[in-house]
């Protein structure tokens, strides 16, 4: 039997973090190239020279990251007629629905940062429409019991102790991205630039744990004064992070509100992770303090509330 004790985010340990279902989700897709072929793969691209030309990848880039997602279980490769291979996404990459819809949906909320010149993979679509009642929606999040919308104001994290699974434990290979230069990542859309960066999300996440100092951030990642000091930095011009110095103390970092409608892509993203790549067994989960119960987080039609799925949505220009 599991035993579940709710914790406040600001006590947890760093090994339970990091083997969070949110951050192996990260290790997996938190790359820029990998969230843009998920994202033109939703959108109906399958062959190799289509995802070439749509996202203006080089050739090494894009077979590198497909062979890691095909050895991921997030697509399959099929030989289709002429000899050329198909890359579809399984159910596994299906289930990743919820976190592209809730990325789309910050992208139309809080704006891309990219021109209209940008590719076509990198803009938003425009519409969202529940295809069950027809309406043009804003998906809500919200949990499953009290449907009450998800913040991280009233979210608390659980540690799930499991005889004999030590919590940090993680039960998968994790793969390596090369992490993109600041230059390339300059060209990228707002969002993609906190998601597509592991560096990036860990901060972000120490952030929703309570890490307020330098020092915080230090002690949550274990990494140098110079790479912390650079992800600060470009997580504030991001708009992510504000600065806030207090008399007699040192300078703060706090989240922006654009940082915190991000809550919703985290959770959904944990438990993608949870379901995927922990197999239910994950060591930490959230508790939602509204109601009481551990937080099983769901898309909502704001028109006739009805729990959204992949298969009644359809995403327009
Ligand atoms: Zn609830
Ligand atoms: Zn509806």
């Amino acid at each position: 039997m599991a035993r579940a004790e709710p914790r406040s985010f600001s006590t947890l340990s760093e090994p339970v973090v990091a083997a969070s279902g949110a951050a192996m989700a990260i290790e997996l897709i938190g790359d820029a190239w990998v969230l843009r072929i998920l994202r033109s793969a939703f959108r109906g691209t399958h062959r190799f020279g289509a995802f070439l030309q749509e996202l203006g990848v080089s050739r090494a880039v894009l077979t590198q990251r497909l062979n890691l997602l095909c050895s991921h279980g997030l697509f399959e490769r099929d030989a289709a007629d002429g000899g050329h291979a198909r890359y579809r996404l399984t159910e596994m990459g299906l289930d990743l629905w919820g976190v592209l819809i809730l990325m789309w949906l910050w992208e139309r909320q809080r704006g891309t940062g990219v021109d209209g010149a940008a590719h076509a993979p990198d803009r938003p679509r425009r519409r969202l429409i529940h295809t069950d009642c027809g309406a043009s929606i804003e998906p809500r999040y919200v949990c499953a019991h009290c449907a009450s919308d998800v913040s991280p104001f009233d979210t608390q994290a659980v540690v799930v102790r499991r005889p004999g699974a030590p919590v940090d434990q993680a039960p998968a290979q994790r793969p390596r991205y090369r992490q993109s230069s600041r230059a390339d990542r300059e060209k990228l859309p707002r969002l993609m630039r906190l998601f597509g960066d592991r560096w990036n999300c860990f901060i972000m996440a120490a952030a929703f744990q309570g890490a307020r100092t330098f020092s915080d951030f230090q002690r949550a990642l274990g990494q140098g004064p110079a790479q912390i000091s650079d992800r600060l930095s470009e997580l504030q011009a991001l708009g992510f992070l504000r600065t806030r110095a207090y008399a007699g103390s040192r300078q703060q970092y706090r989240l922006s509100p654009d940082a915190l409608a991000t809550f919703a892509i985290t959770v959904e993203l944990m438990q993608w992770g949870n379901r995927w790549l922990w197999q239910g067994r994950a060591p930490l989960t959230v508790h939602h303090t509204t109601c009481g119960n551990l937080l099983q987080a769901v898309l909502e039609c704001p028109h006739c509330n009805k729990p959204l799925s992949r298969r009644n949505l359809l995403l327009s220009d």
